[in-house]
């Protein structure tokens, strides 16, 4: 599927139009002070799963969600003395926090990749606040690059990478920092530098008068045992089932999984797989209930399907 990627000005008119798109479910690039972002509605579960689709992730890496103020960020996760102290030094900045998620505050499983946490941050780019205000939403934003490519820091190289594939970009121009933010971890225990970046990290361990002990790779912060018990199912699973034995619950794909339970997707369509993932397996796990048994059908491991399959492979291996 190929979009022609609208170049929006910095006006109202292009600031409306990129809001009513995203309120829509389309994706929009947008400048902030530190790189392009690829922005999508974090509420929304077919915005983010096309975000992942857009940038061609080979696994549900989690995203960082843009708000307007710190009002805001309150609203989808918990705020320690910690993490105020941090936002009343840095914000609006290139800080992000990883924080515990409010998991009833309505974000799509998707931007915290089946995590308990969620990677926030209140950016200071003119335009950027103008974006959120007028949206008035959580914006799920990583970088608006092909996955292992270069970081944007001009709506051109954000064309470069994407053209085609979101449905525009607004143009503010060069992002004046041009490194990605400092994401630290607080979500448990002593605060982690999980990414270096704009904000030196001398400056934020002055404010919590604590060094940072070094965090997890922020590349790969999926280990198994980080899937939410919201989302990791009790039962037990298996792949690649065309036949399930009697009394599993079955998680079908594509239209050739007559009888089966649940589906991914019934036209087999793997971006919408991707969107309803985390519900399904929650699901599946309600259905199997203790000591139950789950089995998914094959979904083929191409494009997204790469993403679902590395997913559902942590899902049926062993737990400790
Ligand atoms: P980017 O795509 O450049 O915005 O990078 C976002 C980074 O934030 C990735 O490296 C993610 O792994 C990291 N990240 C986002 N959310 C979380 C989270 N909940 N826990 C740990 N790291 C996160
Ligand atoms: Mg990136």
């Amino acid at each position: 599927m190929s979009l022609e990627t609208r170049s929006l000005a910095p006006t109202t008119e292009g600031l409306d139009e990129a809001a009513r798109l995203l309120a829509a479910g389309a994706l929009v690039a947008f400048p902030s002070e530190t790189v392009y972002g690829l922005g999508g509605d974090a509420r929304q579960d077919a915005a983010c799963a096309a975000i992942y689709a857009a940038k061609g992730r080979p696994q549900f890496n989690p995203l960082i969600v843009h708000l307007a103020d710190v009002a805001a960020v309150a609203r989808y996760a918990v705020m320690d003395d910690r993490a105020r102290a941090l936002a009343a030094a840095f914000w609006p900045g290139p800080l992000t926090l990883v924080l515990p998620r409010r998991e009833e505050a309505g974000l799509s499983p998707l931007v915290s990749a089946g995590m308990a946490t969620v990677a926030v941050r209140v950016p200071a780019h003119p335009l950027t606040r103008r974006l959120l205000q007028t949206f008035g939403g959580p914006l799920a934003g990583p970088s608006a690059n092909p996955s292992g490519r270069v970081s944007p820091t001009r709506a051109e190289h954000v064309l470069e990478g994407l053209a085609g594939r979101i449905a525009a970009v607004l143009d503010g121009g060069p992002c004046a920092v041009g490194v990605e933010s400092t994401i630290v971890g607080l979500a448990e225990g002593a605060p982690q530098l999980l990414r270096p970046g704009g904000v030196p990290v001398e400056a934020i361990e002055a404010v919590l008068g604590q060094p940072l002990v070094a965090g997890g790779s922020a590349e790969a912060p999926t280990a198994p045992g980080q899937l939410s018990s919201h989302y990791a199912p009790g039962a037990a699973v298996r792949l690649g089932v065309t036949r399930p034995d009697a009394g599993e619950i079955w998680v079908g794909f594509g239209p050739d999984c007559a009888g089966a339970d649940l589906s991914l997707s019934e036209t087999g369509d793997l971006t919408e797989a991707a969107a309803r993932l985390f519900h399904m397996l929650r699901e599946a796990d309600r259905l199997a209930g203790q000591g139950g048994r789950i089995a998914f059908a094959p979904v083929p491991d191409t494009g997204l399907g790469r993403a679902i399959n590395d997913r559902l492979g942590r899902a049926a291996a062993p737990r400790p």
